[in-house]
């Protein structure tokens, strides 16, 4: 059995990993051209993807390092025009190592339609939450607002690993790269069952008990919305 990965060591190792996920989103078709973007936590400085290019034309070098207190840039490419979404999360979420952002088609359509997306199968265990909340209000792309949205939804479920972005796409989070890659994969595998189940009468949402069941089973305590959050 191979090792699965922990966190990269250097910056060089995670600009790799930057890399190495930002193709993957291209090939597993989680985003097209230079959607969606990546960063991953070293100490105090994040590697995040560089914006505006297609990812087939960058090389793990071009992927900025970027200073977590001031947000000023360091070597690499222009960085990803979704700075503040990465510097929002990183900056208040102390446990987050690695966010992944998608604009896979059936999650981004939950978020057009601005509806949660519930808990129905095995797959939900990568969002690790009652439900994958929709951020409100709107905010636009590339702006603070969208990360404070985003540190928002998260905050409505303590301990949840994904959000949909209103009108946008997916956020997952983790404790590395390929933990949130998995969790924005599953995001969407859940989004496309479960509209799948609507074209054939409706799906029938997993109660509380059997979600304790499956999370039983995995080890792991699903997310509620915090009191008074609905
Ligand atoms: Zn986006």
């Amino acid at each position: 059995m191979r090792n699965r990965p922990g966190p990269p060591d250097s910056v060089a190792a995670a600009q790799a990993a930057v890399h190495r996920t930002c193709t993957r989103m291209v090939a597993d078709r989680l985003v097209t051209g230079s959607a969606g973007n990546v960063s991953i936590r070293v100490g105090d400085r994040l590697v995040v993807s560089a914006g505006g290019v297609p990812y087939e034309y960058l090389e793990p070098g071009d992927h900025p390092v970027i200073h977590l207190d001031d947000g000023r840039a360091e070597g690499g490419a222009k960085p990803t025009s979704e700075m503040p979404l990465h510097l929002g999360i990183m900056g208040t979420m102390a446990g987050v190592s690695a966010i992944v952002h998608t604009h896979s088609r059936y999650a981004a359509a939950f978020a057009v339609a601005r509806q949660d997306i519930p808990f129905v199968c095995n797959e939900n265990i990568g969002p690790r939450s009652e439900r994958i909340l929709v951020t409100e209000p709107y905010a636009s792309p590339g702006s603070p607002e969208l990360g404070e949205a985003a540190v928002k939804a998260f905050g409505r479920q303590p301990g949840s690993r994904a959000v949909l972005l209103a009108n946008h796409g997916v956020v997952a989070i983790g404790d590395t790269v390929e933990d949130a890659y998995l969790v924005a994969a599953q995001v969407e595998w859940v989004a496309e069952i479960v509209y799948v189940a609507r074209t054939l009468g409706g799906e029938h949402v997993l109660t509380p008990e059997e979600q304790a069941w499956i999370g039983r089973n995995y080890g792991i305590d699903f997310a509620r919305p915090s009191p008074g959050t609905r």
